[in-house]
């Protein structure tokens, strides 16, 4: 694998970089590409089957379906029951992972949190199970990577950006990379949110910077501010998805001042379906 390349675009009147990792693979790219690049670079004979769980559109999800095919194994994935207009919609992450061989197994409503409590017990040792959104210690292998990457590149920008789920990103890039500034806003949740998400996984390291919304945006839910950033990136030259990129450039428009190199994050095959809500919803 080759570094993913660096960008340039304007917004307003400022110039930021990008760091391209949306450009690593159809499926398999951005934060998620990082996250997995540890049992990606493991012999495939090492696991014959992941097991992972979560939601229906998530871009973990397919990341891992694409990964399973290319490592020829088994991975089945869990959700609470869908609905049948998602079953049938072709496209979009849920599509495009069934046609990687993803199986989809629906659990109940009031036993979920306890099947996914349970999913570590009687595993075999060619099973992996990964946490929703690979919330998951050994995301840090692929983290290091990409901190190498920025380094080597030598930039004249000494501040990263990068939006927030679960942290697990940020996090292992601000402590791979102390001599930068990484900036996160949370996408899901509020920043207290965020903090304690990150605390679980290791402490919070002082270069890391969380930018509290100016709105309280909802997960997953289309905004005319995030429809036109968007737009105006896009317009720029370069797609990013629909449901965190928006909140973290908001962020870094309105919190910050510097050249910044904002690590894409991925997730552009979610916007198929993104788009067709934000086109019922705003008559666009
Ligand atoms: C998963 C995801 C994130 C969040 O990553 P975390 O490591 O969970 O914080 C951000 N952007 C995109 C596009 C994603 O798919």
């Amino acid at each position: 694998m080759i570094n993913s390349p660096i960008s340039k675009i304007s917004l307003g009147k400022r110039e930021f970089l990008v760091k391209r990792d949306d450009l690593i693979d159809p499926y398999l790219a951005g934060n998620k590409y990082r996250k997995l690049y540890s049992l990606l670079n493991a012999p495939s004979n090492a696991l014959n089957k992941i097991i992972s769980y979560g939601g229906t559109q998530s871009n973990a999800m397919l990341a891992i379906a694409a990964m399973c095919k290319r490592k020829n194994w088994e991975f089945v994935y869990y959700t609470k029951p869908v609905s049948l207009s998602l079953k049938e919609q072709e496209g979009g992450n849920y599509f495009h992972s069934l046609s990687l061989g993803m199986r989809h197994v629906e659990i109940q409503e009031e036993l979920y949190r306890d099947f996914i409590s349970s999913l570590r017990l009687n595993l075999d040792e060619r099973t992996f199970v990964i946490d929703q959104g690979g919330a998951d210690k050994s995301a840090r292998d692929g983290l290091e990577a990409l901190a190498s990457e920025i380094r080597e590149a030598n930039l004249d920008c000494k501040s990263l950006a990068t939006p927030s789920g679960t942290g697990t990103t940020a996090l292992y890039l601000a402590l791979a990379l102390p001599e930068y500034k990484v900036y996160t806003t949370p996408c899901v949740g509020n920043g207290e949110y965020l903090r304690e998400q990150m605390s679980a996984l290791c402490e919070i390291p002082q270069n890391l910077i969380i930018i509290e919304p100016d709105k309280k945006w909802h997960f997953a839910k289309p905004y005319p501010e995030f429809f036109d950033v968007y737009s105006k990136l896009k317009e720029e030259g370069i797609e990013f998805d629909l449901l965190y990129a928006p909140a973290m450039w908001l962020s870094l428009i309105n919190h910050t001042k510097e050249k910044i190199l904002y690590i894409h994050s991925g997730g552009v095959s979610g916007n198929e379906s993104m788009l067709k809500r934000y086109k019922r919803k705003f008559n666009l």
